[in-house]
């Protein structure tokens, strides 16, 4: 896999906080307890100065992430996509994903290049 390759598409519109994700990753990379291949972290609840009220949890992937090479090489999918039951993050390409971002065009939506 070349670096920048492939990422993750993440809508978090519809993350609910539920830590699936990041339970799975570090299952899946036996990770120390303090290490995080992705953290779901909380904005809000916050009104900001137009009125609308703002409350996200955010899925972010870390330095740690390696977008499960070990799975994808076995033909699965990366198993924080593969768990999660709100469908936030596709992994793919940043081609793929960069135009799946465009055609959607909305707020809450990030790419994470890896
Ligand atoms: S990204 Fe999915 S699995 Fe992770 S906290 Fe949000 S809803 Fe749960
Ligand atoms: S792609 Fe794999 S390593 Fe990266 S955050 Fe998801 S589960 Fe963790």
């Amino acid at each position: 896999m070349t670096r920048g390759e492939y990422g993750l598409l993440i809508d978090y519109q519809y993350c609910s906080g539920c830590h699936a994700c990041e339970v799975a990753c570090k299952k899946e990379h036996e990770m120390p307890k303090g290490d995080f291949g992705i953290k779901v972290l909380k904005d809000g609840p916050r009104q900001s100065s137009d009125g609308v009220w703002e409350f996200d949890y955010i899925p972010v992937p870390t330095h740690l992430c390696d977008l499960c090479a070990a799975r994808v090489d076995m033909g699965k999918l990366p198993t924080c996509v593969h768990h999660c039951q709100a469908g936030v993050m596709v992994y793919g390409t940043i081609e793929e994903l960069a135009a799946k971002a465009k055609a959607a065009a909305k707020d809450k939506m990030v790419i994470f290049a890896k």
